[in-house]
């Protein structure tokens, strides 16, 4: 059994918190400390109890207090050997001992056993996660420019997946605020999934066995919560899946808690 909450997930900060029997982690820290601590007692969790913090990528949306959680709460890190020294960079000093690098090959911390796989963005190295205990099955991924066929296999018979459903494309085209260069970047291979992007995997995972997916990642300037659900949810139907039915979606609240999945 796990339970699994986003605690923030925007592109102004993202981290997910996953409690199991015995170990709670977090998939990235991308908020302030003071803000972590305060929406973890909110759910109860000891921040003392966080056994290790998965890092993604070193995007400060993904890392903000991961040095400080280090530091503050003797957290391990864990992350990817392709993006280490990026991240390290980044977060002040930190006890070495409590840095694990990982490789592609799955890994275990306490109950859990995790695996990453790649993904396509403009940072050194970005990583999804499979976590995975007993029988139940969970993936992360957010910050990719598009689903590639590894994505989209690794997310497959998941009981839950938190998915990116980034940007409206309409919203983002027509935004004066945002130069032609921003744009580019973020629509471009190394970006960030739109809402229709996503409504195409969601369309596969719905006939893969998964069940519940929670769009995240939300851009707060180029989407809506509503907009993004809506855009799914039409293209489930026009697939011939009912929302609510086949496939449960929900959308991930960018600064508050989100829903606690019990996963069995
Ligand atoms: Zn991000
Ligand atoms: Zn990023």
């Amino acid at each position: 059994m796990m339970k699994v909450v986003t605690l923030s997930s925007s592109s102004k900060g993202n981290s997910v918190l996953i409690m199991g029997e015995q170990t709670n982690l977090l998939i990235d820290a991308g908020i302030k400390m003071s803000s972590l601590i305060e929406k973890l007692q909110i759910l109860n969790c000891d921040p003392n109890s966080i056994k290790a913090i998965l890092s993604t990528h070193e995007h400060s949306d993904h890392i903000k207090s991961v040095g400080s959680m280090m530091r503050k709460f003797g957290c391990m890190l864990y992350v990817h050997a392709d993006g280490h020294d990026a991240v390290l960079k980044k977060i002040g000093h930190v006890d070495e001992r409590k840095v694990v690098t990982f490789y592609d090959q799955p890994f275990c911390v306490g109950e859990f056993e995790i695996k990453c796989f790649h993904l396509p963005h403009d940072s050194v190295s970005c990583v999804g996660f499979v976590v995975k205990c007993g029988s139940s099955k969970f993936a992360y991924a957010t910050d990719l420019g598009y689903a590639s066929e590894e994505t989209v296999e690794n997310l497959k018979n998941c009981k839950l997946v938190i998915l990116e459903s980034n940007h409206d494309d309409k919203m983002l085209i027509n935004n004066p605020n945002y130069s032609d260069f921003l744009k580019r970047r973020i629509i471009g291979r190394r970006g960030h999934l739109s809402n229709v992007a996503s409504a195409k995997v969601i369309c596969t995972l719905a006939q893969n066995n998964v069940k519940q997916v929670v769009l995240a990642h939300l851009s707060l300037e180029n989407n809506t919560p509503s907009l993004c659900y809506q855009t799914v949810c039409e293209y489930l139907e026009a697939m011939g899946i009912i929302p609510g039915t086949n496939i449960k979606i929900d959308v991930a609240p960018a600064q508050a808690i989100g829903t606690v999945f019990v996963i069995k």
